[in-house]
């Protein structure tokens, strides 16, 4: 992504003010004298954010809007439409056309900057998570849809109930959103009933209940609502305040009296923008997961064990308090996959992972590290709580023959354990990552040492 942002209007003089503005506020800019040559420049240098003149010599403003948002490769940039024209329509065909913001001449600078500033931090949040996102596989697109086609829930806050009421009734014919009437105590409460809403509708002054500024930014530093849109309702065009909302957060600015259509239209877009979000980070989420779980059991995977292995140690260092870890492996199991087929052979391996799972403490580690091989790690161990944890452990596999799927009968499978003690280290003396290698190695010698003397039991490790 370039980190430019790009000027479109076919009057010099205009594109000259612009960049003026722009430099001295430390942005970079491209200029471009018509749509056709906007719409290249887009695609080729993907411009942080695009300033549009709505009348240029080839095709509309608006047209050029649109033809971005259809873009794969262009959808995403930011659009602020930028005319002489107050008529409400333009406003409403550039909204409807996917503008994040229409502006009218002459610019307000101190509006035009926080607004940039505005759509850039959204702008790199999102590509943030589109970035981590791909890098852990396509999106989820069959849940995109579903996702986009719930209505989305709009809390409206202002002073009085019956000013929000009257809102409500405004809004309702245009909006397919869930509408909720919100006092400022119960937008901020841990759970709010109903849900939190996807775009909350603040005035901007809540009476005696404070300044919709200040609950703009409380908003959007609490858990719940931080990923929330955010448009603050002002009474009349304040262009200091303005600026204030949008850089304590406030995704937009609406003024009094609204504009049912053109806030519906606006609200419909930030609903969009926030579920694409809410999309992303949630397959950010997944692909995290998936890069740390084992797919059949649910257990951790080997390369987060080893990661985990090394935090314990680390750990073990700083309070002086030994950590044990233990290595499981089925014993014969070969001979169970022979008779009973591979698919049993799985609903035995998930079978003993929930068992090892069941009987060990939340801070202990349980992951599959092989096939049917398993690592525990405990943290503040003695070499007495880990042996009992270690033949409990025996005892809750070996003692209780595992039903096979499809009413197939049940098997008894054993385990052996290699157990090896963490060592008892003044702080400054080992690095963890070796300390970790070296226990691991320990309890990989005492499981060959379980194995060979006869299998279904625990060796500890003698040099713990
Ligand atoms: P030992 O007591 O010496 O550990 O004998 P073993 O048969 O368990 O050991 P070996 O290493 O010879 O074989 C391991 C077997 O585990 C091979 C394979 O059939 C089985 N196995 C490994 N991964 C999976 C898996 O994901 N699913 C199933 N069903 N079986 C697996
Ligand atoms: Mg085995
Ligand atoms: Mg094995």
């Amino acid at each position: 992504m370039s980190r430019k942002i790009l000027i479109v209007d076919d009057l010099a003089t205009n594109r000259i003010i612009l960049k003026v503005k722009l430099n001295a506020a430390c942005h970079e800019t491209l200029q471009a004298v018509d749509g056709s040559s906007a719409l290249r420049l887009a695609r080729e240098e993907q411009p942080k954010l695009i300033l549009l003149d709505m009348v240029l010599p080839d095709i509309s403003g608006i047209e050029v809007c649109r033809k971005l948002r259809a873009d794969p490769a262009t959808w995403h940039i930011p659009v602020v439409i930028i005319t002489a024209s107050t008529d409400r329509e333009s406003r409403l065909r550039a909204l409807e056309a996917g503008a994040d913001e229409f502006l009218t001449k002459p610019l307000n600078e101190v509006i035009l900057l926080a607004r940039i500033r505005s759509l850039l931090r959204a702008h790199e949040t999102e590509s943030e998570l589109r970035m981590r996102s791909e890098t852990w596989g396509e999106l989820d697109l069959a849940e995109g849809e579903t996702v986009f086609s719930m209505p989305g829930h709009v809390g409206l806050i202002a002073a009085e109930p019956a000013v929000a009421m009257n809102w409500r009734n405004a809004l309702a014919p245009h909006l397919k959103e869930r509408i909720s009437i919100l006092s400022p105590t119960t937008a901020l409460s841990d759970r709010p009933q109903g849900g939190v809403p996807d775009i909350y509708l603040v005035a901007a002054n809540l009476g005696a209940q404070g300044s919709g500024l200040r609950l703009v930014a409380d908003l959007r530093s609490r858990v719940q609502s931080r990923h929330a849109a955010i448009a603050l309702v002002l009474p009349e065009a304040e262009p200091e305040a303005a600026a204030m909302a949008l850089d304590v957060g406030a995704n937009d600015l609406l003024t009094l009296p609204l504009d049912p259509q053109e806030t519906a239209l606006r609200v419909t877009l930030h609903v969009r923008r926030k579920r694409r979000a809410d999309q992303l980070r949630r397959s950010v989420h997944k692909g995290l997961r998936m890069a740390i779980t084992d797919p059949l059991t649910g257990l951790y995977n080997r390369r987060y064990a080893i990661a985990h292995m090394d935090r314990i140690a680390n750990k073990a260092r700083e309070t002086g308090r030994r950590f044990a870890v233990m290595l499981l492996d089925l014993d014969r199991f070969k001979s169970v996959n022979d008779t009973y087929g591979h698919v049993a052979g799985d609903a035995v391996l998930e079978t003993v992972a929930s068992r090892l799972r069941d009987n060990l403490r939340p801070a202990d580690l349980v992951a599959r590290i092989g096939g049917e091989e398993f690592l525990v790690a405990l943290p503040e161990a003695t070499l007495g709580t880990a042996r009992l944890a270690a033949e409990r452990l025996c005892r809750v596999i070996g003692d209780h023959p595992i039903p096979l799927p499809e009413g197939r009968g049940a098997v008894t499978v054993t385990i052996s354990v290699g157990l090896a003690l963490g060592p008892d280290l003044a702080p400054e003396t080992r690095d963890p990552a070796a300390t970790a290698r070296d226990t691991l190695a320990r309890a990989d010698a005492a499981l060959m040492a379980a194995k060979t003397e006869g299998r279904n039991q625990v060796t500890i490790s003698s040099a713990a």
